[in-house]
């Protein structure tokens, strides 16, 4: 087993008091840092990702411009490069994160596998270079990119567990509803307790 942790859009737009904050998004990241502390050892690849959209247009109809946002297809202006709600939560320490990942560059992308690392490589090459069999995945948000990125590690061929006490969602009914799909689809839905467990 090759495992790799999947830390998604753990960034400042996303949490608490960001252009689109998703309560306990804070929590969730002060919660990775815990779990790094504790098992970093256990995973032979971190990744983190960011959205990472441009300034100066409306990234393929993603950004709410001339319209009220519907907070299902088009959102508040989020996570513009460069700035500081497209940085990662000043709680989540990245000092162990192995490859970073950018998505969104002027389209929407809700799945890690839609981005690329500083190099260009894409995600689906990165788990072939790492030989990467198994993915747990943790982030926000619970309802979007998290729902989109564990769908395509699964498709990928991973075996992927999402860890529900450490992902957030924009809104309660949509999030339940990922995690059942996310279940049937083939994820484990579980706790990072697991890792704990796993230990002893
Ligand atoms: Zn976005």
């Amino acid at each position: 087993m090759t495992r790799a942790l999947f830390i998604i859009d753990v960034q400042n737009d996303f949490t608490e008091g960001g252009a689109l904050g998703v309560e306990g998004g804070a929590a969730v990241a002060a919660g990775i840092t815990e779990l790094l502390e504790r098992h970093r050892g256990e995973y032979d690849l971190v990744v983190a990702s960011r959205d990472w959209h441009s300034g100066d247009d409306d990234n393929g109809g993603h950004f709410a411009v001339d319209a009220e946002p519907d907070f299902v297809e088009t959102w508040p202006e989020h996570c513009v490069a460069g700035t500081p709600g497209a940085e990662y939560h000043p709680d989540l320490d990245t000092s162990s994160v192995d490859v970073h990942i950018r998505k969104g560059q002027g389209v929407p992308a809700y799945s890690i596998f839609e981005g690329t690392d500083d190099s260009g490589a894409s995600m689906a090459e990165l788990l072939v270079s790492h030989g990467i069999t198994d993915v747990d995945l943790v982030g926000i948000a619970t309802d979007y990119c998290v729902r989109a990125s564990t769908l395509d590690a699964v498709e990928h061929g991973q075996h992927v567990r999402v860890f529900t006490d450490l992902v957030a969602g924009v809104a309660a009914e949509t999030s339940e509803a990922a995690l059942a799909e996310l279940g049937h689809a083939g994820a484990v839905i579980t706790e990072s307790t697991v890792l704990d467990e796993a230990a002893q």
